[in-house]
């Protein structure tokens, strides 16, 4: 598939359903603002609604049943120590943490009715700490407000400093997410070169060996990656004992970043579902084209995991 033109199956229809409006209009109310919104997800519509809203046709998704809403939240500031060449958060110029974002977040999350939430940052290797205390910080202060809410922290690598990942399990979040990203040939040039495929490995050993949390991390396609690359990926991480994955498309967010390399058929993202759930057993594999790394976590996590 030609890298300059996008294939029909990425585009989507713009989100509704009664839910999704309801928590657009909470978040107004509140000045609250999610990473779906401020990246314009095109998953809002059917996270936010817990797959109610997951159906083609608008009138049988929005009668469906809903499962958990999921919303994404970033914390830590919305400026990042690194610069990764898929991404496009802003590099540099960090800010002091805001000491009431926990409470606030977790005020939120309740208050807005939200039955899973995921929680990630940018990466803060200026502060001593990495942002790591603050980040445990607003998991507790969720489950305190509501210990029913499940929680989703999808965590920078904390350049591998196990202390650090330490404070975010002793937190007891439901998952800990890391995110891999892509095979390892490729982790410069698509990450940052502080990031590394063997550092990201042993964030997700490090959770499974120390704690029964169930761990989490995706890849992107489409950066010229090869599929046996992706395989022995797979393997690693199931070496390491991570639970779930997810793939999705990699999108350019604007000329300065990284090229596409490819759009990758929906055919292959359902190949690599099939293999990562038969072959390697993951609990559950999201793979599709506009699958982000939080698709719908509410929604699957309580079908293929607790259930
Ligand atoms: Fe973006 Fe995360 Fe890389 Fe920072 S570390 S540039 S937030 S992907
Ligand atoms: Fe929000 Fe993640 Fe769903 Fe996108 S995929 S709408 S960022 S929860």
């Amino acid at each position: 598939m030609s890298r300059s033109r996008k294939p029909d199956w990425l585009k989507m229809r713009p989100p509704s359903g009664e839910r999704f409006t309801d928590i657009k209009q909470s978040l107004r109310e509140r000045d609250l603002h999610t990473v779906c919104e401020e990246a314009n997800c095109p998953n809002m519509g059917e996270c936010w609604s817990g797959g109610a809203n997951a159906s083609p046709n608008e009138e049988a998704a929005d009668a469906a049943d809903s499962g958990p809403g999921t919303a994404t939240f970033m914390l830590l500031g919305d400026r990042c120590s690194r610069g990764c060449n898929f991404c496009d958060v802003e590099t540099g110029g960090m800010e002091p943490l805001d000491p009431d974002e926990p409470a606030n977040v977790a005020d939120a999350v309740a208050d807005i009715g939200l039955d899973y939430v995921v929680l990630t940052s940018v990466d803060r290797d200026d502060l001593p700490d990495q942002g790591a205390g603050h980040f445990a910080e607003t998991i507790r202060a969720i489950k305190r407000r509501d210990s029913s809410i499940l929680v989703e922290c999808l965590i920078p690598d904390f350049q591998g400093e196990p202390d650090l990942v330490r404070q975010i399990i002793d937190a007891e979040p439901d998952v800990l997410a890391h995110n891999i990203e892509t095979v390892d040939r490729l982790q410069w040039p698509v990450r940052d070169r502080r990031a590394g495929y063997e550092q990201s490995l042993s964030v997700l050993r490090q959770a499974n060996r120390e704690s029964d949390v169930f761990t989490k991390t995706s890849l992107m396609l489409g950066v010229g990656e090869y599929a046996h690359e992706v395989y022995q990926t797979l393997s690693d991480l199931r070496q390491v004992g991570t639970d779930i994955v997810t793939f999705g498309q990699y999108l350019q967010p604007s000329r300065s970043h990284l090229e596409v390399s490819d759009y990758v058929h929906p055919d292959v993202f359902d190949t690599w579902q099939r293999v990562a759930e038969e072959e390697f057993e993951f609990q559950y594999c999201a793979s599709g084209p506009m699958v982000r790394s939080s698709y719908r976590a509410g929604e699957l996590f309580v079908e293929s995991v607790l259930a």
